[in-house]
């Protein structure tokens, strides 16, 4: 974890000089030049985020979910904990397209879907989109990268290799260190962002000019605005009157996984210091070790609100309408998409791919994303770890057990 810390600021900030240096040559050099030299790093890009992201997803899923520690005894507080985690982040994907939609971040750039082969992509219905979920053959849904059809298949693979009890270790140890190498392949993909985003903004912005930058601000703007709005209108309430300790107590409870997750975009990063504030605000010992870790690897409800608005803002920029019916496949892919997440710098922007494609929008929009995702990051982060320790301390209340194992400060050595 500490490893990572180090080269965190580094990243953020060349992405950030590979955005501004592809604006400053697109600005100057000719669609042409910049799309047969340039446009080509820029794909590499798309190609190596794609590249991970199948066995990512599979790998930390199946340790995820066979990580859950004797589902039997631990049965009741788990249904508790998934239910809680489902619903805030389907809420969180909403309160994203809600505030997208009013703040139109995307509106007033339009860039051509012509020749970019996902806009050709046709919805298929509602009902059909549920039943593909289930693989016929998983094989398939690998060679093909369907990615929800990997989630269902891994959540399913992860649950039985639990039930496997002692026998399954050998094969969990594979997943747990296969996820590892994944995650270490995600930040090398990383460090290349940079020209990557280079290539794709010098591609973007000689082909359709300078105006393409103007809804970046809003779409910071949207995401900070609908990430407020969650805290204000769900998470107070919920601290308020069903957890029941004073809003004084619990900001100055989470703030230190906070700080750590605002300042190092790793939802890792800041487990440890999580479950310390869990615990130090109320929760039992066994639920916070339960939803805490668990919500590290599924519950992302930062990152729900992120892709609930950045799918409204790609549909805009591409001057494609999203159907109330889009809008549900988005909440179902976002919050598919938030739990097949790695708490990780970027693994949300790769995993926006996921709700993109559902709804047939280009992925050469995350180069405009891509230049500004470490703001984002910041922001959807500090909810991913606020959400578990939250949801830890829901659980314990309705369990009945708040206070009632006081934390020992000896144990947080
Ligand atoms: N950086 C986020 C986290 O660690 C994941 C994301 O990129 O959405 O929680």
């Amino acid at each position: 974890m500490a490893e990572k810390k180090s080269s965190v600021w580094g990243l953020p900030m060349q992405m950030l000089a590979g955005l501004i240096l592809g604006v400053v040559v697109g600005a100057f050099v000719s669609a042409d030049f910049a799309q047969t030299w340039l446009k080509p790093l820029g794909d590499l890009f798309i190609r190596l985020i794609r590249m991970v992201v199948v066995p990512l997803v599979f790998a930390t899923l199946v340790a995820g979910a066979a990580g859950i520690s004797d589902v039997s005894k631990l049965g009741r507080v788990a249904i508790k904990t998934l239910v809680i985690f489902m619903l805030t982040s389907a809420v969180s994907v909403i309160m994203g397209l809600l505030i997208a939609n009013l703040i139109e971040p995307g509106v007033g750039v339009t860039l051509s879907t012509e020749g970019l082969k996902a806009a050709q992509v046709n919805a298929p219905s509602f009902v059909t989109t549920l039943l593909e979920i289930v693989p016929i053959n998983p094989m398939e849904a690998f060679a093909k990268g369907s990615i929800l059809q990997i989630i269902f298949f891994a959540v399913m693979f992860g649950f039985c290799l639990n039930m496997m009890g002692e026998k399954g270790k050998y094969i969990y140890d594979f997943f747990d260190v296969m996820g590892q190498i994944m995650i270490r392949m995600t930040n090398i993909v990383m460090h290349y962002a940079p020209i990557g985003v280079f290539g794709l903004m010098a591609a973007v912005v000689s082909q359709h000019g300078l105006a393409v930058l103007l809804p970046l601000g809003k779409l910071i703007l949207s995401s900070f605005i609908a990430t407020a709005l969650l805290i204000i209108i769900i998470y107070i309430p919920w601290v308020k009157f069903w957890i029941r300790i004073p809003l004084s107590t619990y900001f100055k409870g989470i703030f230190e996984p906070w700080l750590i997750a605002f300042t190092t975009c790793s939802s890792a990063a800041a487990m440890a210091a999580n479950l310390v504030a869990a615990r130090r605000l109320g929760a039992t010992n066994a639920i916070a070790s339960f939803a805490v870790p668990l919500g590290n690897t599924i519950n992302m409800n930062g990152t729900a609100v992120y892709m609930g608005v950045c799918a409204v803002f790609a549909a805009q920029i591409y001057g494609l309408d999203l159907s109330l019916q889009d809008q549900v496949i988005v909440v179902l892919t976002g919050v598919l998409a938030a739990i097949g997440t790695a708490g990780v710098p970027g693994a949300g922007l790769i995993m926006s791919t996921l709700v993109f494609t559902q709804i047939g929008i280009p992925l050469e929009v995350i180069a405009l994303i891509a230049g500004v995702d470490r703001v984002l990051d910041m922001i959807r982060t500090s909810i991913n770890v606020v959400g578990d320790s939250t949801t830890a301390l829901a659980v314990t209340r309705m369990e009945g057990e708040f206070g009632t194992e006081p934390f020992d400060e000896g144990d947080n050595a």
